[in-house]
């Protein structure tokens, strides 16, 4: 059973938003169009508290950009974004939103980060999504959004290893940092994970 997942298409990720994808808004309509091809659709949303750990306005003397440690590992601050229920954190208007079964929201705990759709920063507490999506019986996951160096990059690392054939759709998807992106594809490669575009699913 195929599934598409559709990571934090977010108006703050979006060219005109606080924490800017390049050309991140040219994949609203490549996502419209594969809708019909697959048998189940879920998404995610970036959802922050407006205290969250990752915005750097939330540390004194820190800058946009700088790296902090938190449980261990390095997080980059952000400007802020995607906050819970403003309009940075809201679906991009175009996006076609009514095939969507559910939408999971991460990065909803104060103290840690989640750039993952299945686990946060830490991998100390699930989202559920594993068990929504082994319940409902996806074999084959299809992920795209923004940002495929981050969000989408560590959600199919996640997926992978719940044992999901993962496919990274690239044409429905852009990097925040394109070089970096090219580093991590052919890392997912190697570990098996397929590259396809839109024209080919
Ligand atoms: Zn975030």
């Amino acid at each position: 059973m195929k599934t598409l997942l559709i990571i934090d298409v977010q108006n703050d990720f979006m060219p005109s938003g606080s924490l800017p994808v390049p050309y991140g808004n040219e994949i609203v309509p490549v996502i419209n169009a594969i809708q019909d091809k697959f048998d189940l659709i879920v998404a995610t949303q970036d959802w922050h508290p407006r205290n969250h750990v990752s915005f750097a306005n939330n540390h004194e003397g820190k800058s946009n950009f700088d790296e902090i440690e938190i449980y261990g590992k390095t997080q980059t601050l952000w400007p802020d974004h995607c906050i819970q229920g403003t309009e940075g954190a809201a679906f991009h208007r175009d996006l076609n939103t009514e095939k969507m079964e559910a939408i999971f929201r991460k990065g909803t705990d104060t103290t840690i980060d989640s750039y993952s759709a299945f686990y946060d920063n830490g991998h100390l507490k699930s989202t559920g999504l594993t068990g929504y999506l082994k319940e409902k019986g996806t074999t084959q996951l299809f992920l795209c959004g923004l940002a495929s160096d981050i969000c989408v990059y560590f959600s199919i690392i996640d997926a992978f290893k719940e044992g999901f054939t993962c496919f990274f759709i690239e044409d429905a998807s852009k990097a925040l940092d394109t070089k970096e992106f090219e580093n991590l594809k052919k890392s997912m490669i190697t570990m098996g994970i397929k590259m396809v575009t839109s024209a080919s699913i």
